[in-house]
């Protein structure tokens, strides 16, 4: 496992990120189907239940299921940074 970045991910950065951290730091992420193209932002609550705060951001997407047509499979599309405060 490479080292985690001290700072916060950025979209294009999210290599070594886990699910934990994602929540942690309460951002959105933004996935799209490869099965119907639907693109929407991932439940993430769901995903924590199910791999727990470990997984990994990056292999998480494609585990993820489409909200759409419950299909597997997914690629990021963004991870929008909280607003406000
Ligand atoms: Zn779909």
């Amino acid at each position: 496992m490479p080292p985690k970045p001290p700072s916060a991910p950025a979209s294009s950065d999210i290599a070594g990120v886990t699910l934990g951290e994602l929540l942690g730091a309460n951002y959105a992420l933004v996935v799209r189907c490869v099965t119907c193209g639907h693109t929407g932002p991932a439940d993430l609550l769901t995903a924590y239940r199910r791999h727990g705060a470990a997984a990994d951001v990056a292999g998480l997407a494609e585990r993820m299921r489409c909200s759409r047509c419950d299909g597997r499979g997914g690629t990021i599309v963004s991870i929008s940074r909280p607003t406000g405060t």
